[in-house]
């Protein structure tokens, strides 16, 4: 598998022609030369359509978010089931928005990838600090406890279904991209946390990408460091032109 995975998460955007024609916009900007493995997650609803867009392309369909519990009486929530049903590979969990705005625990993301895992899917594990918690020099702290809260007691083939993203809190949608270093020194430090975890053949073969208004300007450089394997984009992948120069500097 190739390590660099670009995938764009929409957020809460557009109605379902937006999304259809955002999809066709990057389908058709493809080469097939391209360094990355490529993936959209549109809102729920767009799901369906931009499946349909996909299909025969390389470009895989992920969700934003799942629900942990399988079907039954959860008003609202969307499965695994459902998401499988609709052509969906993986999903999000843990984003940032999903933590800090809707109140997401360390434990409820962790239940949502067990259950991703358990459906066969593959899953992003969003982790990163907030501006406040960098700034009282807890990165690492917070990238610990995310990290081990997301990956303890999975067997080193459940490990491989998941790719971890990520994204400081202060630089997602604000503009203010991590230097190099800084997206290095916390990539380097999640690969070491998981080789202790796990063991190094496993660490090596995790993918991590970066999240933080990666742009097509910055995302070469980012992805040249050596541990970071791909990006989590937002509001670049808005636009099929920015997503698709992202793409393009893919190392
Ligand atoms: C994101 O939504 O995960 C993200 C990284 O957003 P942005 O690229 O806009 O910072």
């Amino acid at each position: 598998m190739r390590k660099c995975f670009v995938a764009g998460n929409w957020k809460m955007n557009g109605t379902i022609d937006e999304s259809v024609a955002l999809a066709k916009g990057v389908v058709a900007g493809l080469t097939g030369s391209e360094k990355a493995d490529v993936a959209v997650c549109p809102p729920f609803l767009a799901i369906p359509a931009v499946r349909d867009v996909l299909a025969g392309t390389a470009v895989r369909l992920g969700a934003q978010d799942v629900f942990y519990e399988g079907n039954g009486a959860f008003t609202g929530e969307i499965s695994t089931d459902m998401l499988r049903d609709a052509g969906v590979s993986f999903a999000l969990v843990g984003h940032s928005e999903r933590r800090h705005v809707i109140g997401e625990t360390d434990a409820i993301v962790r239940r949502k990838l067990d259950a991703l895992i358990a459906a066969g899917m593959d899953v992003i594990l969003c982790v990163g600090e907030k501006i406040e918690e960098r700034e009282a020099g807890k990165t690492e702290a917070v990238l610990d406890t995310q990290t081990r809260a997301g990956l303890t007691g999975l067997t080193r083939e459940q490990l491989a279904k998941v790719t971890i993203a990520y994204e400081p809190v202060w630089a997602i949608g604000t503009g203010k991209v991590a230097t190099t270093e800084q997206a290095q020194a916390a990539h380097k430090f999640i690969r070491d946390l998981v080789a202790s975890m796990f063991d190094q053949a496993a660490a090596d073969a995790l993918r991590i990408q970066y999240g933080g208004s990666v742009k097509a300007d910055n995302a070469a450089e980012l992805m040249a460091q050596p541990d970071v394997d791909g990006a989590l984009v937002g509001g670049a992948a808005l636009k099929a032109d920015s997503f698709l120069g992202i793409i393009a500097g893919a190392r």
